[in-house]
This record gives structure tokens, sequence and C-alpha cells, in this order.
């Protein structure tokens, strides 16, 4: 449904979501006096759609949402199931402009550029979330209008937006009477389904961080070209390069840890590190994630040895498969040989599987699991949520654990929605007999949440960031871990 707001000037609203309340608000308020909200959508579904949520964090300078205010908006997007494309925009040379003309001027150009890309947000067929993420920097989510949500067509959509972000920003400004031209650089990432809103808005940096002078960087694989990056990839594995962090699991009943998961870890000649998300998707385009999933299950078996040696930690660490490794007719075989040759038992291992991965080849996906399982590792559902078990196939699939994904948690302490799939799942775990694992928990709130609702375990920032395994066996071998004073109160 498209709103009329004056002649010619459209803002779009979306219909038919699940949660009518939630702000998806084509533009923030802009700075601009004479800008009207443009959330301001007349009647029905509109008016309960405000165009920033209440609550949202703004910016005070130019009105819009700052960087946390902008990626909450995007992931309300992304739990609707909305995909979206994020822009990253940076004013180029702004110290300069701040030196030369004054800190007043300078407000008053970010408040201008803040206009002028909430009007180009006002005057799209689809939807846009504008933030400023940072001091020069602002941020767009685009999505695209229905019916232009096939690849190619919703790609020249978002084509023709950054033209025309490029030329709305390239008439010069004219602040409290002084001339100024403005280059900006622009980045752009998509916002896949299941991926992090916080990550897409990294990448959408990185790819303007690497574009420059107008130049449109899509990927981060493109700045360093694809090939090149693929090789430096496949060198970095056969030269035992790749490396593990290990980020701490933690039993919600009691405080105390119960395993450990291994991320993969990847830095450049450089000492950049390179995403996980983005290398883990080149090694897969590009065969490499057999080997690559070889040697994080090495690195964590050779830290398990290590550990068992010093008699240090005696925890699982769980190693993430991906779907190619786990249809590997060997992959029994070589789990248990790797387990042999480094002499860890094998229920100090654990494998997590991603849910939608699993479900593409369900019937030899299970004589796998039953395989593995003989073996005495212990399996996890990673990612639940995302993909759509059925409930049959939930019944009888071998697994000890589902990890629910950070997607749902984030909302759980403000969107009854989130908190309701959330409660669900783990009644539906617990139901199936199986332990329940809340992944990506970043505020004490989310953490009482779910002491209450009695999820088993749980991951994310807020108790433990990811760290090395020297850092691990150093900070968790210790009585006392850092996380014990969340878990004073009982829940
Ligand atoms: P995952 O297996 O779901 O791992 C959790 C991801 O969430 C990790 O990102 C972790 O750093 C991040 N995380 C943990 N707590 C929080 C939190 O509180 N907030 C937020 N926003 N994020 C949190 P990372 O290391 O970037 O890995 C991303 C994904 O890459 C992993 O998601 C996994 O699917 C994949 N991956 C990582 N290592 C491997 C690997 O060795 N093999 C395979 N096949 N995939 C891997
Ligand atoms: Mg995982
Ligand atoms: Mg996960």
């Amino acid at each position: 449904m498209n709103v009329h707001k004056r002649a010619n000037e459209k803002v779009t609203c979306l219909v038919g979501l699940p949660r009518p309340h939630v702000a998806v608000g084509a533009v923030a308020g802009a700075a601009n006096q004479d800008a009207e909200p443009a959330g301001a959508c007349a009647g029905g579904v509109a008016e309960a759609m405000p165009a920033v949520r209440p609550g949202a964090r703004l910016d005070p300078l130019t009105g819009l949402p700052d960087r946390s205010g902008f990626i909450a908006e995007v992931r309300m997007l992304q739990n609707l199931g909305i995909t979206a494309t994020v822009i990253a925009l940076d004013i180029e040379e702004f110290t300069e402009i701040n030196e030369a003309f004054g800190l007043e001027l300078g407000d008053g150009l970010l408040r201008a550029v803040a206009d002028r890309c909430a009007q180009v947000g006002r005057s799209l067929n689809g939807h846009c979330v504008v933030g400023r993420v940072g001091a020069d920097e602002f941020a767009l989510a685009l999505v695209p209008p229905a019916g232009e949500t096939e690849d190619a067509a919703a790609a020249a959509w978002v084509e023709d937006i950054v033209l025309h972000l490029q030329d709305a920003l390239a008439t010069p400004f004219d602040i409290n009477g002084q001339q100024l031209d403005v280059r900006v650089v622009i980045g752009q990432a998509w916002l896949a389904r299941g991926s992090d809103a916080a990550e897409a808005l990294q990448h959408a940096v990185f790819a303007r961080r690497f574009g420059g002078h107008g130049r449109v960087v899509h990927s981060y694989e493109e700045k360093h070209g694809e090939r090149r990056l693929t090789q430096a990839l496949h060198e970095a594995i056969t030269g035992c390069r790749i490396d593990i962090a290990l980020q701490p699991k933690i039993s919600l009943a009691t405080g105390e840890l119960v395993g450990l998961e291994a991320l993969a870890r990847w830095r450049l000649a450089d000492g950049e590190q390179v995403p996980p998300n983005i290398f883990i998707a080149l090694a897969e385009r590009h065969n490499l994630i057999t080997q690559l999933g070889e040697r994080v299950l090495t690195r964590a078996l050779e830290t398990l040895a290590s550990w068992g040696q010093e008699g240090s930690l005696r925890v699982p660490i769980a190693v993430n498969f991906s779907a190619m490794q786990f249809h590997d007719d060997q992959i029994v075989t070589h789990v248990a040989q790797a387990l042999e040759q480094h002499g860890v038992p094998p229920e100090l291992l654990e494998l997590e599987l991603t849910e939608s991965k699993l479900l593409g080849h369900a019937e030899s996906a299970m004589r796998t699991l039953h395989g593995l399982r003989a073996l005495g590792v212990c399996l996890s559902i990673d990612d639940f949520g995302t993909g759509y078990s059925s409930l049959n196939y939930l019944r009888r699939v071998p697994v000890h654990r589902l990890k629910i994904d950070g997607s749902f948690v984030r909302g759980i302490a403000n969107e009854p929605g989130a908190r309701e799939i959330v409660h669900l799942l783990i009644q539906l775990a617990h139901n199936l007999n199986l332990q329940c694992v809340a992944e990506g928990i970043e505020t004490r709130e989310q953490l009482a949440l779910l002491r209450e609702m009695g999820c088993d375990e749980g991951q994310g920032f807020l108790l433990a960031t990811p760290m090395s395994p020297w850092a691990a066996a150093r900070h968790l071998g210790q009585k006392k871990a850092p996380w014990m004073p969340l878990f004073a109160q009982h829940p």
C-alpha cells in the first residue's frame, strides 16, 4: 500500500505483516524543519506504525536513529522475514570541513545530509530506514517493493537508488550561506535471511572503506578480488593458519561453564581479520569447506588433548559442521579417526549442524546423525527456528540440543511475539527431551527472561565473548568465572 503524503511524494507502508505495530517506518524523522517525519502515513495500518518505534534510540543532532537504533529497526524487519540491503555512506574529508568552517557549520552539514538521505528514502517505491551510525556516517536499509524480490530485479532497484542517492548528494549544499561540495563514499551489503543486522552494517562499512571516490563496492570479496581471496584462504587452510576462538556456553540455572563453541578465525597477512560469514561462504562456494572444517576440528581436538595433558580444563568443545561436510559419506569414519588420533574421548566433542541445511537431505542426514551419535559425540541443531523443521522430523532426529537462533533472543525483552516464540521453542525442546541453548544473549534483561523461562544453557556477549584457546584455559580454569556475578540472583 502506498500512502501519498503530498502530490507526488510516496511513503510506503507494509501491510499484512504478522505484527502490525512493528515500525518498518519508512524513514526516520528528518532533521530539516520543513521535512515531515517520514513515517507520517495517514490512517489504518500506517497510523499503527510510527516511522521510528517509540523508545528507539535517536541521534539528537539529526533526529535519525543512532547506530543501535538503526540496528534495532533493521532487526525488526528481519524478524518479519523481510530481506533488505544495507547501504553505508560516509562523508569524505568531513574532519577537514569541520576544521575549515567550524563545528556549527559541520553540524549543519550533517543535518542537511541526513535530510537528503531521508528525502531519497521517502521517494522510494519500497521501504527504507535511515540512521546516523557514526560521526559522519549514515546508513540506509532498503527493502525492495513487493514483486521486486527476484535477485536481479532487486539488485537493479538498489543500484537505481544508489545512483539517486549519489545524485542527491552531489548537488552543492548551502549551509548558512556557505556553499559546500560534498563527496560521499558508499558501500553496500545484502542482509541475508538469518544473518545479523549489525554484521550486515559492518560488511557495508567494509565495502565502503574499500570503495572511494564515488565508487560503490558491493562486497568484501570484491575489494580483495574473489579469486585472490579464495587462493589466500586455500593457503591459510593448508598452511594451518586458520585458528579458532572459543565462546563459553553456560548453564543458566547455575552459571557453570558447560561447554565451548569453536568459531573459525582467519587473519590476512597484514593482520586484518576476515569476518567468518564471509570466508565460510567463500569456502562453501569454492569447495574448501570440508578442508576448512577438518582444520577447525583438528584445532579443537588439539586443544582438548593439550588440556587433557595439563589437566587445566575439561569441558566439551562444539565444532560447527557445514552441510557439505555433513553429507560426505566418510564423515563418521573421519571423526572417529580424528578422535582416536588425538586421544580425545567422544563425549568431549559436540557437532553443531545448521537446521536449514540439515533438512535439505533428510534421509542421508539421518543416517549420518545416527552414525555420529553411535560414536558417542554430542549433536546439536544450530540456529534453530530459522529453518522449517516439521515436528515429525524433530521427533526422529537423534540430537541432544537445540540452539535457539540469536535473532529470536534479541527480541525477547521488547517484542511479545519473539518472547512467545522463544518460550515455545524451549517447551518444544523439553517435550522432546532435548537440552535448549539460547544464542546471542546481550542484555541482563534477556538473561533474566531466559532463566525464568527455564532455558537450560546460554551463550552471548553478555556472558562471554569468543576468546583464544589460551585465554580460555587461563581464565575459565579458575574457580570464579567472570560471568558469575550475573547469576548472584535467582531467576
Ligand atoms: P554460529 O555457529 O551460530 O555462531 C555464533 C555466532 O554468533 C558467532 O559469530 C559468535 O561470535 C556470534 N555471537 C555470539 N554471541 C553473540 C552475541 O551476544 N551477539 C551477537 N550479535 N553475536 C554473537 P562468528 O564467529 O562471526 O560466526 C558466524 C557463523 O559462522 C557461525 O554462526 C557459524 O555458522 C559460522 N562458522 C564459524 N566457524 C565455523 C566453522 O568452523 N565451520 C563452519 N561450517 N561454520 C562456522
Ligand atoms: Mg554454532
Ligand atoms: Mg548459531
